[in-house]
């Protein structure tokens, strides 16, 4: 049972505004721009305590599931039934998993290195999705699609968390996936994980990017289905993030979420779900939201606080000065700048998501700023002295928050969500990181 013409896809630039049917696969309008899912009906607020309810799953895995819990705002399927068997025929979960242990917890060790008070302090970790990282929460919804569409392949470039995810859901629901990597520049390791749940790993001469291109051209003329995070479902089911932390703050917004930078994805996706809700009537008061690069993956905070030509890019409403972005892509391949940080998660140079996370940031006054690689390992590791893992990216939330509390951005009595985007899948940093004394969480081992 559906309800018909609800769900649209729209393009982001508002001169543009090109619209296309839910069932489309496009990524970007025939213009090149990305694309918005849109929904028409505004959901009554009504639901919060029909999602409360949901967290005594009296048996639905769809209840249980930190995503679908939150179905009603992410309809783009256009379910309207409670009936398990009929939204099976739908919802792609990987038995109820994904989300379902993320929320805000309080970390006092954590608060404490910030130096902020321990009640205003909330860390969600994402790594507690069943492939380890907060990828299962946009990869749930995706697929999701794909399935909609009849897609018979997904496909991802990718190196590490995404194929993960791709190949995991991909692997419960009986379709193929194709996980495209750069040849050569790649630790096997780093796809153990695509490798186990039977991902096809395809090798491409060049980088990242000629990767991505060609994972894109592989969708495109082969009917694969592209699971990047330009994929604009991906961003819905990512949306889930902020609702479960905003859930268990009865819904009384934060003043700041926080988020490691990387492709963008989780800033976009934050954005577009404080936009809606704040629509709806769900939320009074818009969070501010803080985004936090590495020192050596730093195109955000470059272009955002007028590192490159003295310009701070904004959305401008619809306006970005792209052309300023151009410039700086080609400034970095110009003088040979690839982004180096030992945080691959964020080692982007160029977030497909910018444009999404610059009306994101418009949209909630947001901050941009940068930690070093040593700051985000004492970040991570104080996570891990309360008791939580997290990956090394993830630190860059902790540490993000002590720097604006340092520079009086953030305000010692602000309530601060950080989230933890991931679970530790490098082995050997935490090791490192204690067998050097002079880190300054070390317990290096005795002897
Ligand atoms: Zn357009």
């Amino acid at each position: 049972m559906t309800m018909q013409g609800d769900a649209f896809l729209r393009c982001i630039d508002p001169q543009c505004g090109l619209e296309y049917p839910i069932e489309s696969t496009n990524v970007q309008c025939t213009k090149g721009h990305l694309l918005d899912v849109k929904y028409k009906k505004k959901p009554s607020t009504d639901l919060k305590e029909v999602f409360y309810k949901r967290r005594n799953s009296e048996g639905s895995i769809f209840n249980e599931s930190g995503v679908w819990r939150f179905r009603e705002l992410l309809n783009f399927c256009q379910i309207d039934t409670e009936n398990i068997e009929e939204c099976s025929k739908y919802l792609v979960s990987l038995d109820g998993a994904e989300g379902r242990q993320s929320k805000p917890y309080q970390m006092s060790k954590a608060a404490e290195f910030i130096g902020i008070t321990g009640k205003n302090l909330w860390l969600q970790p994402e790594g507690y999705n069943p492939s380890g990282s907060f990828k299962d929460n946009g990869m749930a919804t995706a697929v999701t699609h794909a399935k909609m569409v009849g897609a018979k392949k997904i496909v991802c470039a990718s190196t590490g968390n995404t194929s993960a995810s791709a190949g995991m859901f991909a692997a419960n629901e009986g379709i193929n996936c194709d996980v495209y990597i750069p040849a050569g520049q790649i630790a096997p390791g780093k796809l153990s994980q695509a490798y186990q749940f039977g991902a096809q790993i395809l090798e491409v001469d060049g980088n990242f990017d000629d990767a991505l291109k060609q994972s894109l051209e592989d969708a495109r003329n082969h009917q694969g289905y592209t699971v990047n995070s330009v994929n604009p479902f991906r961003i819905e089911g990512q949306k889930t993030i902020p609702f479960r932390a905003l859930e268990y703050l009865n819904w009384q917004s934060p003043d700041w979420i926080v988020y490691p930078g990387g492709a963008l994805g989780n800033t976009s996706s934050c954005g577009k779900a404080l936009m809606e809700l704040y629509e709806w009537g769900w939320i009074r008061k818009i969070p501010r939201i803080a985004v936090i690069n590495s020192e050596g993956a730093s195109t955000l905070s470059d272009l955002y606080n007028g590192k490159f030509e003295d310009e701070e890019i904004r959305w401008n409403k619809g306006k970005p000065n792209t052309e300023l972005i151009s410039r700086y892509y080609n400034h970095l391949d110009k003088e040979g700048i690839r982004p180096k940080t030992k945080a691959t998660a964020i080692q982007i140079g160029r977030p497909a998501n910018i444009l999404k996370g610059l009306r994101a940031l418009e949209f909630t006054n947001g901050v941009v700023t940068t930690v070093s690689d040593s700051e985000m390992l004492d970040g991570m590791s104080v996570v891990g002295l309360n008791g939580f893992d997290c990956e090394m990216a993830s630190g860059a939330s902790v540490v993000g928050i002590k720097k604006l509390i340092n520079e009086g951005i953030i305000q010692k009595d602000d309530v601060v969500v950080g989230i933890l985007t991931g679970r530790q899948k490098d082995a050997m940093l935490p090791v490192e990181y204690h067998q050097n004394p002079k880190n300054r969480f070390a317990r290096p081992p005795k002897n």
